[in-house]
């Protein structure tokens, strides 16, 4: 069980990156803590309004160089920052374990992720492109052309501090807008790794701008006049009621990613062997930290009789608590540990919270996360373990809210129309899974479930990078989603030309 080479060594001091200069903040200071050691490895600023000034005045001033960079110059900055990112691959992944706590594993797979929206984006001479028509009358000609529209305001959240802001930062500049972006001030040190990788892969100053903080960097993005539009990843309390209501005064373009509460349904007819192992990952992976979990399991009887169904439960639950029991936690750096820790103390007792208010409600407790064991030696204080349900139903909170743990609720259908209206029960709408081998149980759940991402027979419905990624209900405020195409349009505006010549 050796634990890899931790790359932090000694506490960073972390600064704001503006026009080109790391430079000090006047706020005052947090900590940055490994959840895992309980060891500080940062300290980050809480920036003030003057500095998110600064900073958009020299996105602002880059703005109109950058955007007459031809787009094939803007790209081989992105290639050059995509070859960066490669050769400190094992590096960030490390950094991303170490101030968020998932495994390794899984920090590889989020800076692969990451790395790919960078190459998507530097296909951008061909994103970009518009349309045109001869003779709309005779002699005369129209067409479109896609021009960038300014400083754009990005904000991480804490759960995926390397992929998400990627989601937004290679595409907005390589369409030739500037950034200022926020990274989650609980784990902000993979985003000041790739803006250092940005200004070595020859981003020129003030196109990539970093500002540390919390709410006055935010609301100092949202009141700013030469801000364009913001892109948020966060909570839907944030994300709906400050950023999209925000945005809607000021006249900003918006894309508000926000929170979910994700079903996956089990038919009869689904392997289970490969649909227990998907849930894992799903419920459990990133230790429930992801937009993309799922949180409630319902095993559907469609077809079966109410005692083949209850065999079938049985069956199912029995497979899902036995998993559950044998994933192993630690400290994410040691490679054959399966789940971390939470984020911090605060999100741990708020899980722990949730527990508690399952059992007051009835639900039954199968597994309780709340007894684990470590395999490391290291404190216990931000885990808890895999944790199941049964007997939950709708109306309790377990069910409802998103819990944002390792939580899973274990609930019965007694067909797939029934499951359905279950999940339109509830407010979120990001994603869901279905696990059969029907492909007409398949299709009617794909046609009528109000999710912005289905899965079928997969449990973590995440688009690549070349297709947009967005929700729906409370999960999504906006019209254009987040990556690809959307993405592009979102990052520009179409002006028509229209032309005769005599
Ligand atoms: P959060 O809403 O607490 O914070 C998100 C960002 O907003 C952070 O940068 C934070 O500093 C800032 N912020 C927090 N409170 C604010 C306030 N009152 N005013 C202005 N800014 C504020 O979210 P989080 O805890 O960092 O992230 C977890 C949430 O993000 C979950 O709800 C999760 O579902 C969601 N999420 C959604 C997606 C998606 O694709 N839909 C992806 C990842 C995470």
């Amino acid at each position: 069980m050796a634990i890899l080479e931790e790359p932090i060594k000694e506490p960073l001091h972390l600064k704001n990156y503006i026009d080109g200069e790391w430079v000090e903040s006047e706020g005052e200071r947090k900590d940055v803590v490994n959840p895992a050691t309980g060891k500080v490895i940062a300290t980050v600023p809480i920036s003030t309004e003057d500095e998110i000034n600064e900073a958009v005045e020299a996105a602002k001033e880059a703005f109109p160089e950058w955007r007459r960079t031809p787009p094939l110059a803007r790209a081989r900055c992105l290639f050059r920052l995509k070859q960066l990112l490669e050769e400190h691959f094992e590096e960030v992944s490390r950094i991303q374990t170490m101030e968020h706590g998932k495994t390794i594993d899984e920090s590889r797979g989020e800076t692969r992720r990451g790395i790919e929206m960078v190459e998507v984006a530097t296909g951008i001479p061909s994103l970009m492109m518009g349309y045109n028509l001869e003779d709309i009358a005779t002699g005369i000609d129209e067409y479109v052309i896609r021009q960038p529209l300014g400083v754009f305001g990005i904000i991480g959240p804490f759960n995926f501090p390397f992929m998400v802001p990627l989601w937004f930062a290679p595409f907005a500049v390589a369409t030739g807008n500037t950034i200022v972006l926020k990274p989650s001030s609980e784990d902000p040190i993979s985003q000041v790794k790739i803006a250092e990788l940005a200004e070595e892969a020859g981003i020129p100053p003030g196109v990539w701008n970093i500002v540390h903080g919390g709410r006055t960097v935010v609301s100092g993005m949202l009141d700013h006049p030469d801000i364009e539009g913001i892109c948020f990843v966060g909570s839907t309390p944030v994300g709906r009621d400050v950023i999209y209501r925000r945005c809607g005064e000021t006249g900003k373009r918006v894309i508000a990613m926000c929170g979910a509460k994700n079903f996956a349904l089990v038919m009869p007819d689904a392997d289970l062997d490969r649909t227990i192992a998907a849930c894992m990952t799903s419920f459990f992976g990133n230790a429930g930290q992801r937009c993309l979990a799922n949180a409630n399991l319902v095993i559907v009887g469609e077809g079966l009789s109410e005692q083949e169904h209850e065999e079938f439960y049985q069956e199912v639950v029995e497979r899902f608590v036995a998993s559950a029991s044998r994933i192993r936690m630690g400290y994410g750096l040691d490679d054959t540990v399966h789940m971390g820790p939470l984020r911090d103390k605060k999100k741990r007792d708020r899980v722990v919270g949730y527990i508690e208010k399952g059992l007051e409600e009835g639900a039954t407790l199968l597994l309780d996360g709340r007894q684990f064991e470590l395999v490391n030696d290291i404190p216990d204080t931000c885990f808890v373990g895999p944790t199941v349900f049964e007997n939950v139903t709708l109306d309790m909170t377990i069910a409802r809210e998103e819990i944002f743990g390792p939580v899973a609720s274990v609930m019965k259908a007694r067909s797939l129309k029934e499951a359905i209206e279950m999940i339109h029960q509830i407010p979120y709408g990001n994603a869901a899974s279905i696990f059969t081998n029907s492909g007409k149980w398949a299709r009617e759940f794909q046609y009528n479930v109000q999710c912005g991402n289905i899965g079928i027979n997969v449990g973590i419905a995440a688009p690549m990078a070349f297709f947009p990624f967005g929700g729906m209900k409370d999960s999504f405020f906006g019209v254009l989603h987040g990556q690809g195409r959307e993405a592009i349009r979102f990052f520009t505006e179409s002006k028509v030309v229209i032309q005769r010549w005599f």
